[in-house]
């Protein structure tokens, strides 16, 4: 089931929010904590006024969770505990069909007289621990404690700090299948755990309407959950792919292949993995399983020695950009490496030269990873190509690691990113591949002059329109923007991912 956070101050606020996703959503939790103290005072016509609005009765059609949560506990109350369970009560009369009570409250009497009042009420328990900052290493006994062997509803809501805090996690998940449970992994490291709930049995995921994130960090949006990620239509059998990196949270790839999963009506879904630690990442990947997985920054080079066998690219470009799961029998058994920049570089520069590369001489700006890939396509179509570089030994290092792989044909060389260097002979096309440009901002050769017959092509998309791409197309030159090679690239994932989906 899908919850949506009610976190307005109002009441009123929190019914139009309801109103507007009700498409979207199974069940609610008015967040009491969050109301104004006025507001509280009138929670016990909330559920009336959600009929009201909705039109029909509530029950099982729309339940709603009344939560008051404490400070302590990363919610927002801090008034008296006493007026804590008088609200508690409240809502328990007034029709709510689950109220969440912590799991101290089993201790005080206070608390027992609240947890009474809701079973002789038939309103249902879910007994609840958050940790706001971390989490406990035996989540596993815990959800079993809260479950009080099936009497209350466990909910175990942690902030899991690493990779590795994920994957204990979702182990503690899977083997609590049997035990009827809310399990959540707040803030970005947990986020897998809001897409893949129903996998592990998991009772509901909560989403919080856009703008209103402070139910809990790392909420997904109800519309993303439903339509981007399919939420209902997930089960055991649904394939799993992702991405992994450090930061992830911007990456684009989830809409791109999330989209082309649902437009083939393919079961499977792609994720953003915020991955601090590779092979605790690989733990997780065997455990779930994933079964393609595209690689960006800071792991493209760490991911190599976990791949069993990486195609002639990926070996020249000393990084991986994304690996599959080899078929069952094939040989070496175990995870594939591929570097799709190669092909996805190339894919437009063919469309804009109307031909391949061989023959032309070719300038690449920079000397990176992703220039790597760049080279090696170019030299295998038989390009003449010049890598300069603000550090002309990371040149020459690139030169000589890629010389010995062999070529179309091709031939590299290396010199200085410098006014003074000499570029004749490299003009047809000039490709730049530093960071510089990223967020818009930066020029890596301010001096060079376009002559308006070379064609420029800049791999920065975040965002295309680099100053490096403006000036050249403001001197006549024909330009090739870097999200032309992401898309290239991607598409090039998508059809190895595609091919390792289930319809
Ligand atoms: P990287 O391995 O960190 O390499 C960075 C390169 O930028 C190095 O050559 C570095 O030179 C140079 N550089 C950095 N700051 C500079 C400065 N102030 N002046 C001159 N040169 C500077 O990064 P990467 O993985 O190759 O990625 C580079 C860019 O390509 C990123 O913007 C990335 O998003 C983009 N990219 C795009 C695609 C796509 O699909 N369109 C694919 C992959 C990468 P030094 O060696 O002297 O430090």
């Amino acid at each position: 089931m899908i919850c949506l956070e009610l976190t307005g101050a109002t009441l009123r606020e929190n019914l139009t929010l309801l109103q507007s996703h009700t498409n979207f959503v199974n069940m609610a939790e008015l967040r009491i904590d969050l109301l104004t103290t006025d507001e509280r005072a009138a929670i016990a016509g909330f559920p009336g006024q959600v009929e009201q609005a909705l039109g029909r009765p509530l029950g099982r059609a729309l339940p709603l969770i009344c939560t008051v949560r404490r400070a302590s506990d990363g919610g927002s109350y801090v008034a008296s505990e006493s007026e804590r369970l008088r609200l508690l009560e409240e809502g328990i009369t007034a029709g709510f069909a689950y109220v969440d009570l912590e799991s101290d409250l089993r201790e005080s009497p206070a608390g027992k007289a609240v947890g009474e009042h809701a079973r002789v009420t038939g309103c249902e328990i879910i007994r609840s621990i958050y940790d706001p900052v971390g989490q406990p290493a035996d989540a596993e006994a815990i959800v079993r404690r809260l479950s009080d062997d099936g009497r209350e509803i466990a909910r175990l809501t942690v902030t899991p700090r690493t990779t590795a805090d994920l994957v204990v996690l979702l182990e503690a998940a899977d083997r609590t299948r049997d035990v009827r449970k809310i399990l959540i992994g707040t803030g970005p490291y947990g986020f897998p755990t809001r897409i893949l709930s129903r996998r592990f049995g998991s009772m509901l995921t909560c989403v919080s309407a856009p703008g209103t994130e402070q139910a809990a960090p790392g909420h997904i949006g109800p519309v993303d959950l439903t339509t981007l990620y399919r939420f209902r239509d997930i089960t055991p059998d649904t394939r799993l792919f992702g991405i992994i990196g450090s930061p992830i949270a911007h990456s684009r790839s989830p809409q791109y292949h999330n989209r082309r999963f649902a437009a083939d009506q393919l079961n499977a879904r792609y994720l953003p993995i915020l991955v601090d630690d590779v092979q605790a990442f690989f733990n997780l990947a065997d455990r779930l399983p994933f079964h393609g997985v595209s690689v960006t920054m800071p792991h493209k080079e760490a991911v190599l020695p976990f791949l069993a066998d990486v195609d002639a690219g990926t070996t020249a470009a000393g990084s991986c950009n994304t690996f599959v799961r080899r078929m069952p029998g094939a040989a070496p058994p175990g995870w594939f490496g591929v570097n799709t920049d190669v092909p996805g570089f190339l894919a437009p520069l063919r469309e804009a030269l109307g031909e391949n590369p061989g023959g032309l001489g070719v300038t690449v700006i920079g000397a990176g990873g992703a220039a790597r890939a760049v080279v090696y396509a170019l030299v295998q179509e038989g390009a003449r190509v010049l890598v300069v570089n603000r550090s002309v030994d990371r040149a020459a290092g690139l030169v000589s690691d890629l010389q010995p792989l062999g070529s179309g044909g091709g031939a590299i060389a290396s010199a200085s990113l410098a006014p003074d260097t000499d570029l004749n002979g490299y003009r047809d096309v000039i490709v730049q591949t530093t960071s510089v440009g990223m967020h818009g901002v930066g020029d890596p050769a301010p001096w060079l002059r376009f002559d308006g017959t070379e064609l420029v092509y800049d791999i920065v998309y975040t965002p295309p329109e680099t100053p490096f791409i403006v000036r050249a197309r403001s001197a006549g030159c024909r330009t090739v923007t870097g999200d032309r090679m992401f898309d290239a690239q991607a598409d090039a994932q998508y059809r190895l991912f595609s091919r390792l989906a289930v319809s």
